[in-house]
């Protein structure tokens, strides 16, 4: 014997009722006992709720909702049984349809839905389904037979949960099934009272209804067929990489149905434990499908849990309060409370200094719940033991669930900072003591990117993957950082397992967001044909709301306006990656406020290419820093331009052509004074300065000009060429004196004693500035361990290439750190 049970989404269409009869046949084909259990077509028990409800406050509207259920049920049959042999089917479920107007009407004259009624209204829905499908399955010959289980399954009168009476209802199913040789197609989620009144299971409760029957007719296996491929991972629709489990015990299955994993209703495991007899989960839409197997022992998994489960929506009642410590009766009295009242607690967690205890209820029942405790301990609270009680709403509980888990360490490490480099804050949380399930308590809003985050990591079935948010896309930086990515695709995801999945972009004219992923290949085109209208506020706040687990943001552009939301992000647990200045050389508590709200949300703010393009000058000086080392002084050459202009700078040159070439080959910017006024090398140096701990403002940085006041003061660039022309004789002058000591110019920021100056000066031959080629750039640290001898790090310093592959390489580095 074999019991199946099919779902709503398996009866809720007549192709989906076709494919449960082909099923259904292909066990008759093969000689096997069977017997059916169904529920009601999908929503449909929603649907006679609603009815109910609106009957019940008058509103007349329910007839019409009504008609449209009962036209469902009829066009089911239209579609279904061949229409000489419609008539039967049809009277029944009209006969059905009546008895259910009336029950309504009466709700709609009364003005009144106790549970007890509201149970008989959505029976209908399990008895008209099951009867549109025994009445197809007679008529395409089989010799089926409508089983009402208000016959045989029997329960107390708890309406809307009723418990069953195991004992009477195995005796009645047996009786009932020894006298009959037809198909049993059996009404899932309802029972009755002794005295015959209707009751039901619980929400979800036709899977119970397999396993009763199951277990009272010691069946070989009970099949739960729905409409994904088994028990997954995790939820399929809320995570795209789950996958099916093969094989899970029945304790594992009932952790995860507890915490949220609708596939299976939890009291349906019981039974079938019992009994010993497997449950497999099974897709009626894809019946080839091993789809998933539960029984008391499972294979050992690859994996160190089995799965992740959540219920979306739940409050979180805390009683806190000095009385509590040591005094055990508190907890006690608390359980006895909710017992009584049968209020089904989620999750309990108490704090180890007794101090507080809450613990996760379904969101309805919260208030409820607090007024039942609030009079239960009214004596304790009136005497200052305890506190209000308070209630928290807008949670969500997850858990991850796995035998493994017991013998795995780390685990729980593993997933605390999966939730902490997402920013994810964990409110409460619990862990069962049979170490099967961990569970935590967060914020609503996050469900959806904690779950895809930890399912990444701990299953990593696709690898992990960066979610990336460029600004300033098609610009030089941007674009050729797209390429970079582009080309080396492919070795990351086989070398390292990770994809960068690039989700938004945009310029200043268009924006795009695909959570899905844009194409590195034809972003442009796409950013141009489906794009809107820029606006990095509402770029922002997309990224923001998206909360996609492991988010990157990166701005490749220099703008000013951008800087103001980088706050924001980091403090919505985005990382950010920049070569943008503008953040770190602005105002100190800027840069201050940034570093900390990145630390406090765990998540990085990466800034490598802020100085000397790729070169790893930022990277070192951390590295020196957080191991200990003391920077006693810092020299360099970081600017590209500068650099160009001094190494090309020869006697016999005039100091205004070396300009001139400078500007013509697109080394300087369109106004050379922006480079040789010395303001980007000051930002530079400012911020190796902020690095090392000094706390500076750019005032602090001491600009010995190269210019003088008339070049400064000229109004536009040709009379700044015009200016520097006649200011040459000092340049040479300088040039002269420099190559009478056998030393070279060089513009130089010094940071020393605390003290930020930057210079023209001259360097001899064992100074490691001497030999400098073309724009390269060069740093050189002077510190505790590199006394004598200073580390030096030099290249170019400049282009869209270097900068690009700096800008990836901090890329990386947060995958590193995530993983
Ligand atoms: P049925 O109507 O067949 O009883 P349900 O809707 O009650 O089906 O349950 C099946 C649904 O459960 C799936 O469509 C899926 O979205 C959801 N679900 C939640 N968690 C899981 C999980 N871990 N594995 C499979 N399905 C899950
Ligand atoms: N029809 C019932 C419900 O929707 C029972 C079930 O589908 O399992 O809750
Ligand atoms: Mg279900």
């Amino acid at each position: 014997m074999k019991v199946l049970k099919f779902g709503g989404t398996s009866v809720g269409t007549v192709e989906s009722i076709n494919q449960v009869i082909q099923i259904i046949k292909e066990n008759l084909d093969e000689g096997r006992k069977i017997a059916v259990v169904y529920s009601a077509m999908g929503g449909v028990t929603n649907r006679l709720i609603e009815i109910g409800k609106m009957a019940s406050q008058s509103d007349s509207e329910y007839l019409e909702q009504l008609k449209t259920v009962e036209e469902r049920h009829f066009n089911a049959i239209r579609g279904l049984i061949d229409i000489k042999n419609q008539s039967g089917a049809i009277a029944k479920v009209k006969g059905l349809f009546n008895e259910l107007e009336d029950l309504l009407r009466g709700v709609y004259l009364i003005k009144e839905l106790s549970l007890r009624t509201l149970d008989l209204i959505v029976s209908f829905g399990e008895r008209l389904s099951t009867i549109v499908i025994t009445e197809t399955l007679k008529n395409r010959g089989i010799d089926a037979e409508f089983l009402d289980a208000r016959k045989v399954v029997k329960t107390n009168d708890v309406f809307g949960y009723a418990d069953v009476n195991f004992e009477l209802t195995n005796e009645l199913i047996r009786k009932h099934f020894a006298q009959t040789n037809k198909l049993q197609c059996i009404t899932g989620f309802i029972g009755s009272t002794i005295d015959g009144v209707t009751t039901t299971l619980g929400r979800g409760g036709s899977d119970y209804s397999g396993s009763i029957f199951g277990a009272a007719l010691n069946a070989a296996v009970i099949e739960i067929w729905t409409d994904v491929n088994g028990m997954m991972t995790a939820d399929p629709r809320k995570v795209k990489n789950a996958f099916t489990i093969p094989t899970i015990t029945y304790a594992e299955a009932m952790e995860l149905s507890h915490f949220g994993a609708k596939v299976i209703y939890p009291p349906s495991l019981t039974p079938a434990f019992y009994k010993s007899i497997p449950i497999r989960v099974l897709n009626t839409f894809n019946h080839k499908h091993p789809g998933t197997f539960i029984s008391k022992t499972a294979e050992t998994k690859e994996y160190s849990i089995t799965g992740i489960s959540s219920i979306d929506d739940i409050a979180l009642v805390n009683l806190q309060g000095g009385g509590m410590i040591g005094v055990a009766g508190i907890s006690a009295k608390l359980f006895s409370i909710l017992a009584k009242n049968k209020i089904s607690v989620i999750l309990i967690s108490q704090a180890s200094s007794e101090h507080s205890i809450c613990f996760a209820v379904d969101p309805k029942s919260a208030y409820g719940v607090k007024e039942i405790l609030e009079e239960g301990f009214a004596t304790e609270i009136s005497q200052g033991l305890l506190d209000n009680i308070s209630i928290e709403q807008n949670l969500s509980v997850l858990a991850v669930v796995g035998e493994g888990m017991k013998s795995s360490s780390g685990i729980s490490g593993k997933l605390f900072s999966v939730l902490g480099k997402n920013g994810i804050n964990v409110v409460a949380t619990a862990q069962g003591s049979s170490e099967l399930n961990i569970s935590v308590v967060i914020y609503k809003k996050d469900i959806g990117k904690a779950l895809n985050a930890i399912h990444e990591t701990f299953f990593q079935v696709d690898g992990l993957t960066l979610n990336l948010f460029l600004v300033g896309a098609t610009g030089l930086i941007g674009s050729t950082l797209l390429r970079q990515i582009r080309e080396q695709r492919d070795y990351l995801k086989s070398r390292k397992n990770l994809n960068i999945r690039l989700v938004g972009i945009t310029n200043t004219r268009k924006m795009l967001l695909e959570e899905g992923g844009i194409s590195l290949e034809n972003w442009k085109e796409e950013l141009l044909e489906n794009g809107e209208i820029a606006n990095i506020g509402s770029f922002v706040s997309d990224v923001q709301d998206l909360n996609m687990p492991y988010s990157v943001f990166v701005d490749c552009t220099a703008d000013k306006n951008i800087v103001q939301y980088y706050y924001s992000l980091l403090s919505a647990s985005v990382s950010i990656v920049t070569p943008n200045k503008v953040a770190n050389s602005g105002k100190f508590d800027q840069y201050f406020m940034l570093q900390k709200a990145a630390q406090k949300h765990g998540v990085k703010f990466l800034y490598e290419t802020n100085v000397g393009a790729g070169l790893p000058i930022i990277n070192t000086l951390q590295g020196l820093i957080t191991s200990g080392d003391k920077i006693h002084s810092i020299e360099a050459v970081l600017s590209g331009t500068l650099a160009y202009i001094f190494n090309n700078f020869k006697a016999g040159d005039r100091f205004v052509d070396v300009v001139r070439e400078a500007k013509a080959k697109g080394y300087t910017e369109p106004d050379p004074r922006d480079d040789l006024s010395g303001q980007d090398v000051a930002r530079k140096i400012l911020i190796l300065s902020r690095e090392c701990g000094l706390k500076l403002e750019p005032d602090d940085v001491k600009i010995i000009n190269l210019l003088n006041d008339a070049c400064l003061q000229a109004k536009t660039v040709d009379e700044f060429f015009v200016e520097l022309e006649k200011d040459n004789e000092r340049f040479e002058r300088l040039l002269a004196d420099a190559e009478a000591k056998d030393e070279v110019l060089r513009y130089i920021a010094t940071l020393d004693d605390d003290k930020v100056t930057i210079e023209l000066k001259t360097v001899g031959r064992k100074h490691p500035f001497f030999n400098l080629a073309g724009s390269e750039n060069i740093v050189s640290f002077t510190t505790e361990r590199y006394k004598h001898n200073p580390l030096v790090i030099k290249g170019p310093g400049a282009g869209a290439e270097v900068t690009a592959s700096g800008v990836f390489a901090d890329i990386m580095s947060i995958s590193s750190y995530l993983v």
